[in-house]
């Protein structure tokens, strides 16, 4: 497939934060989306604006149960996933299967039509990594029985899964490792460090920054992610394939820059480190460039500058 005119494509998890955006990069670019999301952390809202689109169509349901067939399709991307630790934490047993019989379903569904599938895998794959910055190559420093191992290695199996498809059933398949990525229609209570920080910053509250906040994270703006995605669904490439930005911080500057950015008169309020909390994390972005011809173009500090701006609106308007 060279372009998304006229191609008919699945989103699971099209009602959340980067799958709505990714809805709506795949509608502008003429394809017809089928959106199928339970709304267990994304919501209605999120895809208001293209509701009424005669190409867009939201199905609710659980995907981890099966997946409504619109018949003929071109790409099936699976998304659907509580990724947020606050959700996946609270949402342990469901967050492994939707990754199992979720990511299961959708890979039958592409099956079924000869489409080309894509996992939106995470960078939790490298876990506590050992080698800095995560290469693809890189297996992964992971607790196998931590209250994060739901996600990880949730993830881990989906990639698994996804890689037997293809090895045992030829299906076209392909994996994004995507690393921290932030942006405008993330809830702060969904306790990610962006809008929580943004949201704390905006109403003058202290910012919660984890442990002393020397651990780093790399930040990388929701339409640098998605460009990604769409080039790696339009590639042939089975991936695994890191998208992210490297520029690296971290936590405890990250506030500061965003108090700075949000002209805001908060402090620093030190709150317990997460147990398995990653120390570093900075993709090694070499094979998106040599293969994708990807790298992201946002600065952390217009992105966060636009996130800033995007959550005062929304404070003004409540
Ligand atoms: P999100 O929580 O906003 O989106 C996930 C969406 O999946 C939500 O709309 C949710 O309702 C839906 N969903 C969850 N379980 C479902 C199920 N069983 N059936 C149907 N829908 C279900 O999170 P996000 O940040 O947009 O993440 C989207 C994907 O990208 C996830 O797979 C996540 O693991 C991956 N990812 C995101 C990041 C990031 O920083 N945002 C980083 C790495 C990977
Ligand atoms: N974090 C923080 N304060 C918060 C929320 C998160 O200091 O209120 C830290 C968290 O401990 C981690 C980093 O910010 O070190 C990124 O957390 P997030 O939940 O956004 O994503 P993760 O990379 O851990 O999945």
């Amino acid at each position: 497939m060279d372009s998304l005119s006229g191609a008919r494509v699945v989103v699971t998890g099209g009602a959340g934060f980067v799958g709505s955006w990714l809805c709506e990069r795949l509608l502008a670019e003429g394809a017809a989306v089928w959106a199928v999301d339970s709304l267990v952390t994304g919501t209605r809202r999120n895809v208001a604006h293209v509701l009424d689109h005669q190409s867009f169509t939201l199905t609710e349901a659980d995907v981890s149960q099966g997946i409504p067939d619109p018949g003929d399709l071109d790409l099936v991307l699976h998304l659907a996933c509580p990724a947020s630790p606050v959700a996946y934490l609270r949402m342990p047993l469901q967050t492994l299967d939707v990754a199992s019989n979720g990511t299961r379903h959708a890979l039958d569904l592409a099956e079924r039509h000869g489409a080309r599938f894509l996992l939106s895998s995470t960078s939790e794959v490298y876990g506590d990594p050992l080698v800095h910055p995560q290469r693809e190559d890189y297996w992964g420093n992971v607790n196998p029985i931590g209250p994060r191992s739901v996600y990880d290695e949730g993830k881990r199996f989906a990639e698994s899964l996804t890689m037997a498809y293809r090895r045992a059933r030829g299906v076209d398949t392909t994996i994004a490792r995507i690393f921290n990525t932030y942006g405008p229609r993330m809830a702060f209570e969904d306790g990610r460090v962006v809008p929580t920080f943004v949201h704390q910053a905006l109403h003058d509250l202290p910012l919660t920054v984890a442990g002393d906040g020397s651990q780093t994270r790399s930040l990388c703006w929701v339409e640098d992610t998605v460009d990604g995605l769409v080039r790696l669904a339009l590639s042939d490439h089975p991936g695994p394939i890191n998208l992210g930005n490297d520029e690296e911080t971290t936590v405890l500057d990250l506030a500061r820059t965003i108090i700075g950015l949000a002209d805001s008169r908060s402090e620093i309020d030190h709150i317990e480190l997460p147990e398995d909390d990653p120390r570093i994390r900075r993709p090694d972005l070499t094979r998106a460039r040599e293969v994708l011809g990807w790298s992201p173009t946002t600065s952390a500090a217009d992105g966060l500058q636009r996130t800033i701006e995007w959550m005062d609106e929304l404070r003004r308007a409540a």
